[in-house]
């Protein structure tokens, strides 16, 4: 029997894109999603660059909270300060973002199912007549249940608000050290206004990332930011470090999407951009598939092509400020400075896509 209709599991953004692209090009898609109200609360940041929001195609100005022109890289001692003289990134409000999400899927035609966890008896159900999208998260029940693999690294994250004088509400702090936060960091983020968001990610085999927090509340330049003011929401939550095995599954017809596929990049941990974009090619590659016969594993093949260097150059980045201390870091920060490259990551960084740094960097030398 041939399924000509599509069940995604999880209504994140990157399942929500899914359902919407899908629904745009004539197919039937339902979206099911344990939660009554969709993406709260919000225990992820919301920080995307322009570029990378342009490329989901989505509305997306009605979340906005904060515009961030940079980012002040701290290790040790040293800084690098980051400004770009053009605006680089939004900080969104989550649970808008979620909401919009929703209200395209289901303008385009997609049905929206909340309050309904999806169990194996119910992906047996559903699969019956339904290609499944796995959309459900860093621990996916659909990969799970298809025997499709498990991702095995995670970094463990705290983030929470306070209410403050925000001093410059254009850049983010990101904080490095491996003793503080090994293998991930931790950050001072204006998401709007008066409002600070303070957070940290350790390595899943490094204990508790609340004490982590706690920690890093205690340093003294943030304790001196948030001083006594009430800590507004905290929460714990978790950020997959590397892609599944496998994303697609052409036989059984499953595909994973987003955290589930763990599409994020492995530096930041910023998974809107790169599971948005997966969820747009599945929906493209699913098409093909009913309305034309063509194989399932272009998904992967795609993705791969558009996003595969970045991840890997991410990746790589990570590995390497998570094999030093903070004064490693720091002298290459130092050393980085020497050379020219503030100027260079203001005028031509780029938070989601190292590998067009790279580009401009080789044009940039073969042009003089
Ligand atoms: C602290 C933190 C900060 C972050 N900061 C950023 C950032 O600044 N920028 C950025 O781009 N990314 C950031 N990320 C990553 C980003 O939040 C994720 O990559 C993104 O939310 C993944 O979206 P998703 O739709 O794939 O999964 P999710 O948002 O996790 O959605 C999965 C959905 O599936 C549902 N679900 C799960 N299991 C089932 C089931 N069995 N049945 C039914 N429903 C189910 C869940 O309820 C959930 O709604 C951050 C993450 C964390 C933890």
């Amino acid at each position: 029997m041939m399924r000509d209709s599509v069940a995604v599991v999880g209504a994140g953004t990157s399942g929500l894109l899914t359902a919407r692209d899908l629904a745009i090009s004539g197919i039937s898609a339902s979206v099911y999603d344990q939660k009554v109200r969709l993406g709260y609360p919000a225990k992820a940041s919301g920080i995307i660059s322009i570029n990378g929001l342009k490329s989901l195609g989505i509305g997306y100005e009605k979340a906005v909270t904060n515009t961030l022109y940079g980012a002040n890289i701290h290790a040790g001692e040293s800084v690098m300060r980051i400004m770009a003289r053009r605006p680089q990134a939004h900080v969104l409000d989550r649970v808008k973002l979620n909401e919009i999400c929703y209200d395209e899927s289901v303008s385009a035609g997609a049905k929206v199912q909340t309050g309904a966890r999806v169990g194996s008896a119910k992906l047996d159900e559903l699969h019956k007549e339904s290609i499944i999208v796995g959309a459900d998260g860093p621990v996916s029940e659909v990969a799970r249940h298809f025997s499709m693999g498990s991702i095995k690294k995670y970094t463990l994250t705290y983030k929470a608000e306070f209410n403050v004088d925000v001093e410059n509400e254009k850049v983010v702090d990101l904080f490095f050290d491996n003793a503080l936060a090994p293998r991930f960091f931790a950050w001072l983020c204006p998401n709007a206004g008066d409002i600070l968001e303070v957070g940290i990610g350790i390595d899943a085999q490094n204990g508790n990332s609340k004490t982590a927090f706690d920690r890093f509340a205690k340093k003294e330049e943030v304790a001196a930011m948030i001083g006594k003011s009430k800590m507004l929401d905290g929460y714990a939550s978790m950020i997959p470090m590397q892609t599944a095995r496998k994303v697609v599954d052409e036989k059984q017809e499953v595909l994973l999407v987003g955290d589930a596929a763990g599409q994020v990049k492995p530096t930041t941990g910023g998974g809107i951009v790169f599971g948005g974009n997966a969820g747009r090619i599945a929906a493209s590659v699913i098409s093909d598939h009913i309305h034309s016969g063509k194989g399932l594993s272009a998904y992967e093949d795609l993705f791969r092509k558009g996003f595969g260097a970045d991840i890997a150059l991410h990746g790589l980045i990570n590995r390497i400020y998570s094999s030093l201390d903070a004064k490693k870091i720091g002298f290459l920060i130092n050393i980085s400075k020497t050379l020219g490259f503030e100027g260079f990551f203001s005028e031509y960084g780029d938070m989601d896509r190292p590998s067009l740094m790279l580009k401009r960097l080789f044009l940039r030398r073969f042009a003089k």
